[in-house]
């Protein structure tokens, strides 16, 4: 299936890679009302589906939306409670930047009315997507894997002190896949030498990890929030590094086998 909003191709696996923060697209009318800064677009999740192409010869189904976060955040909760209670984060329909810079000229911040049409729109299709999908796999499969594919700056000061590390594993402290696909996930990144990691430090996952993860129906979500500078330049305007994506791509493929393997 295939439409304006979001794009699913569906695999043969016991996995789906959603994508929910790699779209770019900020419709024209939207557009007019941003900053400059928020055009440039600085906090998307940039390349992902690049990076991770390898998936779609595992069998995996992916899932992909057009528009960028600052139309509306697909991982955050429909009714915008807050994902880290006491921490700066930003919200459902965000009104500025990852460093704090409005995303809306003076006066031309959404309304509630047009935030709730924004989640109609465009939030709402990829949720439906993305749960029907599931059910599908689960159907065919018996349990499946969701694996919530993120990237981000390395230095944002708003968020985190000094630099992230490379690979930061979400799974909500436990409670969002089954602890033998934590520790399927975790002994990959152990075996390695190149990244740095954590699991559930700063992200824990956030809400697609936290809502669909039901370890115990056999559905198993994992968040992996990466450094941009793994894979891309961090600066605009935020390239592809085919040579740095070649490197960490092997750790991608072989943290998907491990939790395929482990949640079946
Ligand atoms: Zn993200």
């Amino acid at each position: 299936m295939a439409s304006d909003i979001c794009a699913l191709t569906e695999g043969t696996l016991a996995l789906l890679v959603s994508f929910p923060h790699a779209g770019t697209y900020i419709p024209a009318s939207m557009a007019r009302r941003m900053t400059p800064e928020a055009l440039q677009r600085a906090d998307t999740d940039w390349h992902l589906p690049q990076l991770y192409g390898f998936v779609r010869e595992m069998g995996a189904s992916t899932l992909v939306p057009q528009c960028s976060r600052y139309v509306i955040d697909l991982n955050r909760p429909p009714e915008d409670s807050s994902l880290y209670p006491g921490q700066d984060t930003t919200g459902l329909v965000p009104v500025d930047t990852f460093r704090k810079q409005p995303i809306y000229l003076p006066g031309e911040e959404p309304t509630a009315a047009e935030i709730a049409e924004r989640r109609e729109l465009y939030w709402k299709p990829y949720h439906d997507a993305l749960e029907a999908e599931l059910a599908r796999l689960h159907a065919a499969h018996g349990a499946v894997v969701l694996w919530d594919a993120h990237s981000i700056a390395s230095v944002l000061p708003r968020f985190f002190e000094g630099r992230l590390p490379d690979l930061n594993l979400g799974t909500a402290d436990g409670r969002s896949c089954a602890t033998a696909v934590q520790a399927a996930a975790e002994a990959v990144l152990r075996a390695q030498r190149d990244y740095t990691h954590v699991t559930n430090g700063r992200f824990k996952g956030g809400y697609i990890t936290r809502h669909y993860g039901r370890p115990q129906e056999g559905i198993h979500a994992l968040q992996l929030e990466m450094c941009h500078a793994t894979y891309m330049d961090e600066a605009a305007p935020f390239a592809y590094r085919a040579d740095l994506a070649a490197r960490v791509q092997p750790v991608l493929a072989r943290l998907l086998e491990a939790v395929v393997e482990a949640a079946a």
